[in-house]
């Protein structure tokens, strides 16, 4: 995933996965800074960016903060409204241009986030009722740079399970956001998790084997199906598969609609 002389952007939510990922790579000697995406919703972002800069304060750990709006041109609530586009939707395309477009400015070759087994399993489900063939394969892991704009993108503690991750959380006395983000509520992903965990009552050891079974022995085959050729966008530069990437037509729809 990384070597120990790389530095590493590690993107922090406020929340326990991504705190106790920097919390373990501080602990083992890394070069590390957070990055913080203000997302704009309501008091949850609020909370939850004080819990980062509060963590990278107590630290001494530099945190980039970076506002959606300022890029977008509106809070991901109001994305959501001048766009029609399904919240999350427009927040996981912007979170993902964001973490990619900061880590190559401040001069870091991989971005880590805070993904454990849970919800990379939840994901995989997800992927595989609808044969999602793009997103299964770019379920990993680890994701190489495939393009000099492109930066690395890994998930260390996909290994670990949610409750894994709480405990350890706990057991540092990290300080992070309880609280959910308020559009989660009734999002598909968490009615996959909890048709998982029944799985895993009945059958301990589903979730591992059903993510890993297909890390190991499926993922490549969808890997050379999807492989497609990468462009820089016309407007901003970063990476697309087309003319105009998807990041910049959405600014562009909430430009229109303000
Ligand atoms: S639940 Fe949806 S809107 Fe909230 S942070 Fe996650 S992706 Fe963004």
């Amino acid at each position: 995933m990384f070597t120990r002389d790389e530095p590493i952007m590690v993107a922090v939510s406020g929340g326990k996965d991504s705190l106790a990922l920097w919390d373990v790579l501080i602990e083992d000697g890394y070069r590390t800074a957070g990055l913080y995406l203000d997302l704009g919703i309501y008091e949850y972002s609020q909370e939850s960016k004080a819990k980062c800069e509060a963590f990278a304060s107590a630290r001494g750990q530099k945190l980039y903060v970076e506002r959606v709006a300022d890029v977008v041109g509106a809070p991901i609530p109001d994305v959501q409204r001048a766009t029609r586009r399904p919240t999350c939707s427009a927040c996981g395309l912007s979170k993902r241009y964001l973490m990619n477009r900061a880590a190559l400015e401040h001069g870091y070759p991989v971005v880590a986030t805070g993904h454990n087994l849970d919800d990379e399993a939840a994901t995989l489900f997800g992927s595989v009722l609808h044969w999602q063939t793009d997103a299964l394969s770019r379920q990993s892991p680890a994701l190489p740079s495939t393009h000099p704009k492109l930066v690395r993108r890994v998930k260390p503690l996909y290994r670990l399970s949610e409750l894994e991750t709480a405990g350890y959380s706990f057991l540092r006395g990290i300080d992070y956001i309880v609280e959910e983000c308020p559009f989660s509520k009734g999002a598909t992903s968490l009615a996959h998790k909890e048709l998982l965990n029944r799985l895993e009552e009945a059958s301990p050891g589903a979730k591992h084997n059903f993510l890993f079974g297909f890390l190991d022995k499926a993922r490549v085959a969808f890997e050379r199906l999807e492989s497609v050729p990468l462009t820089e966008c016309t407007r901003c530069g970063q990476v697309t598969t087309g003319e105009i990437c998807a990041f910049c037509k959405l600014a562009d729809q909430v430009r229109r609609r303000a």
